[in-house]
Order: structure tokens, then C-alpha cells, then sequence
């Protein structure tokens, strides 16, 4: 089966149906906003006005039965009994579609994805620090605790509020990517993602929105509660000894935060923010002013990131 996005055409295992306008699209085009949607309903309610759009719409209805004929070919559509069932059959076609992998349950596939994370940035801080050299695996493991998790767990939880099926899932290329950033040192770091499939109903702009923002504003409520202990025990208010003090771990977990935040804002390709500037300006700016003010202060404390002596 083929996506119907006249610049995609991947072939995918699963499709989803957009019940506006009929097409099949893949994970990335499935939603209404981000193929060309042209509702049918609209000639349909529009009927017998002038000879001439009779004919008109007489001509477009037997064109759509001799497609709707041409997709009965196609395994029908299925009915569920109930939102379980449904979630099943979701659950089955999603591990079994190409390009995504699961090893059993989704636990394990976040323990995997995240787990594999750790060990990149891990890996370098061993090769860059002089001593301590095995605190990286500590540092990484802490920072993806406190912002890559978070920020995945948090799409999840609001998708499943907004009546959405939403589970972390393995990705091939993606796993690829990371472990060829672990080679070349640059790239990108993204073994899984959280795929969200619509249940009862489309989702519009503000349930995209909404499940986009619970990501990088994760980030940030994170990222302003680090800061404050940051400046406490930066200036002394509260003592922080040993391993958490050089670089103080609070700024470092808030450095972190603000970056990934900041980063998922850009609002390019299928990043958070795309989707944010798509259904809120004011919430969008509202929500980069909030990283970029904390990540400030972060690199006047710490300069030096993640290259620390
Ligand atoms: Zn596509
Ligand atoms: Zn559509
Ligand atoms: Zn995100």
C-alpha cells in the first residue's frame, strides 16, 4: 500500500484512512492538515442548484464510484466491538508496519529506546572527560530521565487524554540515526518515537496542538523548577557537594531541558513546533520566550555544557 501524498508515496504496512476525504496516508500524512484535504461532503451539500452543476456533480459522483469501486479491491474497513478491540487491532498493525519494530511490550521498547540514548551521549562524555570518565553513563542516564522521557511520556499521557491511541514504538531508521551519530559524533538521536493513531474521532488542530505542547512544556515546568535550585545552591543557599556540584546538576538538568524544548520548537519539518505555530502564535511565542530565558542563565552559569573539566 502506498501513502497518497502526491510528495511521499512511501509504502507502508499501515495506513491511515481520513475519513474527510477518503485517502490513505501514512503516519506522517494522516492528519487532515497535513495532506491536501479536500472534503467530499462540501459537492454533496451543495445539490441542485444550476443544470450545469448537476452535470458537474453527476460527473465528479461517477467518478468517486468508479474509485470507491477500484478501493473495495483493498481490505474493507474493520468494526470493532469495542475500544479494546480497536486498540488491539491498532496495536497489532503498528508493530507489524515497516520501518517500526517492537520487542514484545511497550515498557520494554522504552527501556531499549532510552537505554540506548544513555549509552550515546554516555559514550562520548567517556571519550571527552580526562577523569570520572564512567560519570557520563551516570550524567546521561540523569538527563534522559529528566527531559527526553518526560517530554515523550507527556505527548502520550495528553494523546490518550484527548481519546487518542498513543504508544512508544522503535524505529528502524531512527535507530540507525543514533547509532551512526555514535560513530560520526553528530546527527540525530531518536531510536523511537510516540506513535498516535485517532480512535472515535480526527484529530483537529488543537488535539495536534495540545499533544505537541505537552512535550516542550514539560520541558520548561522541569526546566524553571532545576533553574531555581540551580541558583540556590549556585550561590550558596543550599550546599551541593560531590559529583552533582561540578557542573551543579540542577543547571545542567535545566540546560538540558531548555535545549530540547528549544530544539523541538523549530518549527520545521514534523517537529512539535510546526505544529504548535499551526493551531497557537501567542501559546508558541509564550512558550520559546519561557526555554529561552532559562537557558540564559544556564550558560552564564555553565558555559561549558556538556565539555566539562
Ligand atoms: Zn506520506
Ligand atoms: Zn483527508
Ligand atoms: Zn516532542
Amino acid at each position: 500500500m502506498k501513502c497518497e501524498h502526491p510528495d511521499c508515496g512511501a509504502e507502508a504496512d499501515i495506513l491511515f484512512y481520513c475519513r474527510y476525504c477518503g485517502g490513505s496516508f501514512c503516519v506522517n500524512h494522516r492528519d487532515s492538515n497535513m495532506h491536501k484535504c479536500s472534503p467530499q461532503q462540501k459537492s454533496e451539500q451543495t445539490t441542485g442548484t444550476s443544470p450545469e452543476e448537476a452535470v458537474k456533480q453527476f460527473v465528479y459522483r461517477a467518478a468517486q464510484a468508479a474509485q470507491q469501486a477500484q478501493a473495495q479491491q483493498q481490505p474493507t474497513p474493520v468494526t470493532f466491538a469495542s475500544e479494546e478491540e480497536q486498540k488491539k487491532y491498532i496495536e497489532q498493525r503498528l508493530v507489524k508496519s515497516s520501518g517500526l519494530f517492537s520487542l514484545g511490550s511497550e515498557l520494554v521498547d522504552i527501556i531499549f529506546g532510552f537505554a540506548l540514548i544513555v549509552l550515546v551521549f554516555g559514550f562520548f562524555q567517556y571519550f571527552y572527560r580526562e577523569d570520572n570518565k564512567w560519570w557520563g553513563f551516570l550524567l546521561s542516564a540523569v538527563l534522559v530521565g529528566t527531559a527526553f522521557l518526560p517530554h515523550e511520556l507527556a505527548h502520550k499521557i495528553v494523546a490518550m487524554m484527548r481519546g487518542q491511541f498513543a504508544r512508544y514504538i522503535l524505529w528502524v531508521r531512527g535507530m540507525m540515526f543514533t547509532l551512526l551519530t555514535l560513530i560520526i559524533g553528530i546527527g540525530l538521536i531518536v531510536p523511537g518515537f510516540v506513535a498516535i493513531v485517532p480512535m472515535s474521532k480526527q484529530m483537529d488542530k488543537r488535539d495536534i496542538g495540545l499533544v505537541s505542547l505537552a512535550g516542550p512544556a514539560t520541558n520548561a515546568v522541569i526546566g524553571l523548577v532545576s533553574i531555581i535550585f540551580g541558583f540556590l545552591t549556585h550561590y550558596g543557599v543550599i550546599p551541593l557537594a560531590g559529583l552533582a556540584a561540578s557542573p551543579n546538576i540542577f543547571i545542567l538538568i535545566a540546560q538540558f531541558n531548555a535545549l530540547i524544548a528549544l530544539f523541538n520548537c523549530l518549527p520545521v519539518w514534523q517537529l512539535d513546533g510546526a505544529k504548535i505555530l499551526k493551531w497557537n502564535k501567542i501559546i508558541y511565542f509564550v512558550l520559546v520566550a519561557i526555554n529561552v530565558a532559562i537557558a540564559i542563565p544556564t550558560f552564564i552559569l555553565n558555559p561549558g555544557f556538556l565539555n566539562v573539566t
